[in-house]
């Protein structure tokens, strides 16, 4: 059940504690695919998650609407990207979080489609676990999955999501042009350590990997895993002893 397509007697009535957030970035992800991937994957993965958890358990869990905007400074030379300082941002998802407990889902899993939030949403579960009123972990789709694709940046496996979720905002003229100018590797590494901290030092266009390869088929077996892992995280969450 999506918070936003439902009133509140819809929510009043609903029996269970879980919850969960998908939360995204606005940024590039090259020429070919939209600002707003890390948020459509996201979502994807959350609501084919609590759909195969209603399907295991008949039980059907709220997803709220997604943070649309998070950390993503290191894409700001690339037009069109958004982003919140980290404060700004765990502030503001700790406080959706709360206000979910406020109604009685104080179990939370975060959804995240965006590997610049990562760091900050393991801190801020673990704050929120220790200091609020809710128990919350997050989710990062594409850590939960094992493909033959790459992760890489707008590349193989979040292009391959694209083409089976919303084929209509993948630009197939540009897909060729943005691999030629894609890069191999995230970041400028030199002893252990990336010397880059923006993506524009060592991608022209904005992509790592290749965004020619991974189908729509690809696509839909990656949000399977996704949602699959996401149903039996939800399970352990919502049995755990807190
Ligand atoms: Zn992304």
């Amino acid at each position: 059940m999506h918070l936003s397509e439902v009133a509140w007697p819809d929510v009043r009535d609903l029996d269970t504690d879980l919850a969960v957030l998908p939360v995204g970035s606005t940024e590039q992800h090259g020429p070919h695919a939209p600002l707003g991937t890390d948020r459509l994957t996201a979502e994807a993965v959350a609501a084919a998650g609590v759909a195969a958890y209603r399907e295991a358990t008949g039980v059907d869990v709220p997803v709220a609407p997604a943070i649309p905007v998070g950390i993503a400074a290191e894409h700001r030379a690339f037009d069109g990207t958004l982003w919140v300082s980290p404060d700004t941002f765990r502030s503001y998802v700790r406080e959706t979080v709360a206000s979910l407990a406020h109604h009685g889902f104080d179990r939370v899993v975060l959804v995240n489609g965006h590997g610049g939030n990562t760091d900050a949403l393991r801190e801020l579960t673990g704050e929120i676990s220790r200091f609020d009123a809710s128990y919350a972990v997050a989710f990062t789709w594409f850590d939960a999955v094992d493909s033959d694709l790459p992760m890489g940046h707008g590349g193989a496996r979040e292009t391959a999501v694209l083409r089976h979720i919303r084929p209509d905002l993948v630009d197939e003229d540009r897909a060729e042009t943005a691999s030629e100018g894609a890069s191999d590797n995230w970041g400028e590494w030199v002893a252990g350590v990336n010397l880059a901290h923006d993506s524009d030092a060592f991608t022209d266009n904005g992509v790592v990997g290749d965004p020619t390869e991974g189908t729509a088929a690809d696509g839909e077996r990656l949000v399977d895993d996704a949602a699959a892992a996401l149903c039996e995280l939800l399970a352990a969450v919502a049995g755990r002893d807190r």
